[in-house]
């Protein structure tokens, strides 16, 4: 039996193993609420993971504890996949934002759509204050990515947002968008949340959660100055360059065991460079602007 590991009053969570990207391992299963909680990310397919969470949640309901809905942050694997068990065997609704029910077709039934700003209210209980979930849509690393906020206690419930292990990757072929991503991470910042919760590894100490964003939005800037310095090297040695040249350039501090998600943050960069109007396409071929 695993036991809920207890965050905060009212904020437990249960680490699942889960088909996510190495070095993270496991991806955790918020438990939300006092007498009636939500669970967000019930995110593992395998069936030992699956009866973990199982066990954890009956234990709950042995307290008294009812659980309410299943809340997806996004439409990816590592966060879904326990989802449909959850709801045959406790008979209660997934809820998700429309783009992410879009994008699960066919793997998942979303019983209800999460539109921005909508407020999950959770009653106090057991030593549980009383939450106010506000739905947060941050597109950028998933278009229907949604965190959750709770003004009351500044608990923000992050998602793939940010990773307390690993990385997060933001691939334009998979719905990914770097300006998005930037300008969530940036209204994020601004909550100045005391407790961040991403879904993969530990939580930041309660004071550094608005400095972890900072952060975040740092790395990225930095990265996309390497890219436009790569740009713009390549373009005065032999002209305009292909992702694959530019790669070793702007990722020389990354193992090449790792190019292969680099090459897809480079692609987000470069999207981004594009549209903004600082790099042109031709054909395959980068050069700045
Ligand atoms: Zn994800």
């Amino acid at each position: 039996m695993r036991t809920p590991e207890k965050l905060a009053p009212g904020v437990q969570r249960v680490e699942l193993r889960s088909p996510t990207l190495p070095p993270a391992t496991h991806t955790s299963a918020w438990i939300l609420g006092g007498p009636e909680v939500i669970v967000v990310d019930p995110a593992s397919p395998w069936d030992d993971e699956k009866q973990a969470l199982d066990e954890a949640l009956d234990g709950l309901a042995a307290a008294g504890r009812r659980v309410r809905a299943i809340f997806l942050t996004h439409h990816h694997g590592d966060h879904f996949a326990g989802a449909m068990h959850l709801r045959e065997r406790l008979q209660v609704p997934i809820c998700a934002h429309a783009s992410t029910a879009a994008l699960l077709t066919g793997f998942v039934t979303v019983d209800r759509t999460i539109a921005e700003d909508e407020i999950e209210a959770l009653p106090a209980g057991g030593g549980a204050p009383a939450m106010e979930l506000r739905a947060l849509h941050t597109p950028g690393h998933a278009p229907g990515h949604l965190c959750w906020f709770d003004a009351g206690t500044r608990t923000l419930i992050a998602g793939d947002m940010i990773a307390g292990l690993g990385f997060i990757v933001i691939d334009p072929d998979d719905h990914g968008d770097m300006t998005q991503y930037l300008d969530s991470l940036r209204r994020l910042r601004a909550l100045e949340p005391a407790l961040l919760l991403p879904a993969h590894g530990p939580a930041p100490r309660d004071d550094a959660a608005p400095a972890k964003l900072d952060e975040y939005v740092t790395h990225r800037l930095g990265r996309e100055a390497k890219v436009e310095a790569a740009l713009q090297g390549a373009f005065a040695a032999r002209g305009p360059a292909t992702r694959g040249e530019l790669l070793p350039i702007v990722y020389a501090d990354v193992a090449p065991a790792l190019y292969f998600v680099a090459d897809r943050s480079l692609a987000a960069h470069l999207q981004r460079l594009v549209a903004l109007g600082r790099a042109r396409l031709d054909g395959d071929r980068y050069a700045p602007l």
